[in-house]
């Protein structure tokens, strides 16, 4: 079967919205256009009964009661409105004051995590960013280490979107508990994807986004727990009194609709969509690691979620590579910021050097992902490599027995 040029591999950046997901939302864009506020008549019931079914199927994903689904526009304000929501309503002292509360998150988080983290630090929060260990799990063990008498609040990522790592979750959350710390984790890369239970988890915020599970974009959701402990938080967006005051405005019923249907398809389809990603995954790990020397998979090898493959190739420049694979749409392990190319601060995090981090690629796979994709991406990027790797001095130094991982890396 011939493969349709480009392949889409960038499934942790976004995904194709589900066209039975498409079909659920067109109604509400026309017929059933209703404000689901609007108390007096049958728009704005259809509106509120679209959004009650919609609570219903996002809670039944994830163990929780439809109550405790606070609807966002994704998962950036659903961390900003868990992470700031709680730190200022369990601050320990008034804004303006130090010593309002201690604060812990990793290095490594997503910058929708990081950023209003350091937001909160000009507040008069404390906050630890943990440094996470080279395979880039973050260990129960670990926040147990850092935890304070003044701890309010601990952010850490289910799976970590460039690397796809699982943290410990579910033995933080445990922690948390016992210590009486809220606990917020972003599992944008893990919910719909991976069996979730807020109760067993100990989870007591917890945030995901409609366009990374094939929903539509600019709809997500925060789980906000509503009993042991009750969690409480101060609104970012006032007004109207929307969503119990968490979150004021006009709700995106058609965006809505559309998530709670991916939430529905999820919990459907987890299982078979996991075995056969995790098995197209391991085909691409495996293969590119054994056809090319020198390379390597970052993070921990295990604990990781199936679609996700973040591979280094040594010897090659990361620009060249991915010129070298045009028509295999995936990210790199460079960012660019303002002017210059950096090297993802995740993997510097794990202590990948810059020069391989740059040469890293971001492989992500999703509902329709395809052995033929697997294998032609196999090919171009094997020929790739190895085109640019003859073209390399460095590379003809390596095979003549020369360490010139010095040489290479120890300038920067
Ligand atoms: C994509 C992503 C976000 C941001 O989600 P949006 O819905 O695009 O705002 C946050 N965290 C993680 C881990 C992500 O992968």
């Amino acid at each position: 079967m011939a493969v349709k040029l480009p392949i889409y591999m960038d499934n942790a950046a976004t995904t194709r919205t589900d066209p039975r997901v498409v079909e659920a939302m067109l109604p509400y864009f026309t017929e059933k256009f209703g404000n689901s506020a609007s108390r007096n008549h049958k728009f704005g019931w259809e509106g509120e009964d679209a959004v009650d079914r919609a609570r219903e199927q996002a809670a039944a994903l994830i163990g929780a009661s439809p109550k405790e689904i606070v609807w966002t526009s994704g998962s950036t304000e659903s961390n900003n409105l868990a992470i700031k929501g709680a730190a200022r309503m369990y601050a320990k002292a008034p804004e303006g004051q130090t010593g309002r509360g201690h604060i812990i998150t990793a290095a490594h988080e997503h910058k929708a995590v990081l950023d209003p983290c350091k937001r909160l630090q000009n507040e008069g929060f404390e906050v630890t960013f943990l440094q996470p260990p080279a395979d880039g799990v973050i260990t129960r063990q670990m926040v147990a280490e850092a935890m304070r008498d003044d701890t309010i609040l601990v952010s850490i990522m289910w799976t970590n979107n460039e690397i796809g790592t699982i943290n410990e979750v579910p033995e933080i959350g445990a922690l948390c508990h016992e210590r009486g710390v809220i606990f917020h984790t972003d599992a944008t890369q893990w919910v719909g994807k991976m069996p979730t239970d807020v109760e067993k988890d100990h989870i007591d915020l917890m945030s995901w986004s409609g366009h990374k599970m094939y929903g539509p974009k600019g709809v997500g959701a925060l789980y906000v727990r509503r009993r042991n402990p009750r969690v409480r938080l101060e609104a970012i967006q006032d007004g109207g009194g929307h969503e119990r005051g968490m979150r004021s405005g006009t709700l995106n019923v058609t965006g809505i609709v559309g998530l709670g249907k991916a939430c529905e398809l999820a919990l459907q389809e987890m299982d078979t969509d996991h075995e056969r990603l995790l098995n197209l995954r391991r085909k691409l790990e495996r293969e590119l690691s054994s056809r090319l020397e020198v390379t390597q998979v970052n993070g921990h090898l295990e604990r990781r979620v199936p679609h996700i493959l973040n591979i280094s190739f040594g010897f090659v420049e990361g620009e060249s590579l991915l010129m070298g694979i045009k028509d295999i749409a995936c990210s790199s392990g460079s960012a660019c910021t303002s002017a210059s190319l950096e090297p993802s601060y995740v993997l510097k995090s794990l202590g990948v050097g810059d020069e391989l981090a740059h040469s890293s690629l971001r492989l992500s796979l999703g509902r329709w992902s395809t052995e033929e994709e697997i294998d032609y991406a196999i090919e171009g990027i094997v020929k790739a490599v190895n085109h640019l790797r003859t073209m390399s001095p460095l590379w003809d130094l390596h095979k003549e027995g020369i360490d010139v991982s010095k040489i290479e890396w120890q300038t920067h």
